[in-house]
């Protein structure tokens, strides 16, 4: 079945698995996080950017293959739940001398902002990513949020060229390590950040000359998250715009921009298909991945989801962005 969306027809996930799904390589933090928000506040929960992304597009039916690191402290029940579904872990080095990853942050009354109160990079100090053998084919690659030289050091240490490698960082990366940054972009197709982290990397205000510097920067194509307002897709001269759904509950916005971007690589390894026409889909299933992310807190949902709730999310995309204008 496929759906029309304002010029953009979306077939629904399930039709994927006629498709022939491809690999895809996750990298990122796998960490302990503590969250405040309005609503409440966690003890140290699993987290990361990998994580998410991994769970996220773990619903695509593509090969999902994590190279990360975690300490002797972080839980087996979490790595099992990973590879309950079906993530596979091979390439995730455990030190068991050292301690996992740990970030805290707090949100502010809008949600849509928030303070970091504790980075404690512990295992990622000096993490030497490791790729194994068999994710060496891998034709998608997901650089989730790391330091700029291990997420370059993985695109170095790929044998074979990805078809398309996409790339997530945040503000904390461009206060403290800007030039390995610039290098690391250079080298990516696509670009995921939100639109204080475009503005701050460009020095731009508005959005669209943001955009023109960042993607003068090498990569073919941008993606600005503007949280509950959306997402814009940038590249060969195009725009998209893909609306947010308005939530009935939003608990804890933690890990949506990872979530988007596993459900964005997820949707395009699953299809195979990196044209911009696809790319617009793959906005529509991350935006509808993310939407689940923020309903409760952490990853809880993202653990037991089903594919006709995803279809539903992204039917409820196309309602609300479908128009028909005759001029
Ligand atoms: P997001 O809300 O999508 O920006 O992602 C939040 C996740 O990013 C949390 O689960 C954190 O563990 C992780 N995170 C926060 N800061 C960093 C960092 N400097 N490097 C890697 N991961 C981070």
């Amino acid at each position: 079945m496929s759906v029309s969306c304002d010029l953009v027809v979306v077939p629904l996930v399930f039709e994927c698995f006629t498709f022939v799904a491809m690999s895809l390589l996750v990298i990122g933090s796998v960490a302990f996080d503590a969250i405040e928000t309005p609503f409440g506040k966690t003890d140290k929960i699993i987290g990361g950017a990998a994580t998410y992304i991994a769970l996220s597009s773990s619903y695509f039916g593509s090969d999902v293959n994590l190279v990360a690191v975690v300490g002797g402290d972080f839980p087996k029940e979490d790595i099992k739940l990973l590879q309950d579904h079906g993530v596979d872990t091979e390439g995730l080095q455990i030190k068991e001398d050292e301690k996992s990853f740990f970030w805290s942050g707090k949100y502010h009354n809008d949600m849509n902002s928030r303070d970091t109160l504790v980075t404690e990079l512990n295992v990622l100090e000096n993490f030497d990513p490791v790729i194994p053998q068999a994710y060496q084919a891998s034709e998608y690659v997901m650089l989730g949020n790391l330091s700029p030289q291990v997420q370059r050091t993985v695109i170095e240490r790929m044998e074979t060229k990805p078809k398309l490698v996409a790339m997530d960082t945040m503000n904390f990366w461009m206060d403290i390590a800007l030039d390995e940054l610039h290098k690391t972009i250079a080298m990516v197709d696509v670009l995921i950040i939100n639109d204080e982290e475009a503005r701050q990397l460009s020095g731009e205000y508005a959005l669209k000359t943001a955009a023109k510097k960042i993607l003068a920067m090498g990569p073919k194509y941008l993606i600005i998250k503007k949280g509950e307002h959306g997402a814009l897709l940038f590249g060969e001269d195009k725009i998209y715009f893909c609306p947010a759904l308005l939530l009935e509950s939003v608990f804890d916005p933690t890990g949506a921009g990872d979530t988007f971007a596993g459900g964005f690589i997820g949707y395009l390894a699953a299809s195979d298909d990196i044209s911009f026409e696809n790319m617009k889909r793959a906005v529509i299933y991350g935006s509808a991945m993310a939407s689940f992310c923020v309903e409760k807190f952490g990853t809880e949902s993202l653990v037991n989801l089903e594919l006709p709730e995803i279809n539903s999310r992204v039917q409820q995309f196309i309602d609300l962005s479908q128009v028909e204008i005759s001029l």
